[in-house]
């Protein structure tokens, strides 16, 4: 069980955002300080996983239902193509333990990796 987490409080509604998409397992915001044109979180709404790999060994559906929500947001925002990223570990950079999928597209040309 992970820790709570300041997305465990975006997921609960303690502190609001711009719901860009919602499904039964997942939201989608805009992250407050973006690298690219285009840059939203995919999180689940499920506190449980700290890191993809979790995620991805406890609920591939959920997973999966993640990269459909990048998908279609980055059509609805950009051209389409984007770039996913899930820092996994904080000495590769992760600060918030609980999963959440960067979703870069638009102009990449300073190919910021977050
Ligand atoms: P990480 O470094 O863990 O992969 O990424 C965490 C991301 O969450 C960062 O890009 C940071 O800007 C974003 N973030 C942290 N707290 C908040 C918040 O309260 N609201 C939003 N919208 N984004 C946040």
């Amino acid at each position: 069980m992970a820790a709570e987490t300041v997305f465990g409080k975006i997921v609960s509604g303690e502190i609001p955002v711009e719901l860009l998409a919602e499904t039964d397992r997942v939201i989608a915001f805009p992250d407050m300080n973006p690298q690219a044109p285009v840059h939203i979180l995919v999180i689940p709404k499920s506190t449980e996983y700290e890191n993809v790999a979790e995620l991805a060994a406890a609920e591939p559906e959920t997973l999966a239902e993640m990269v459909e929500v990048a998908k279609r947001l980055a059509a609805e925002h950009a051209n389409g193509d984007f770039r996913l990223i899930f820092n996994t570990g904080a000495s590769v950079g992760q600060t918030v333990f609980h999963v959440h999928a960067h979703v870069l597209a638009g102009d990449l040309e300073e190919r910021s990796l977050v």
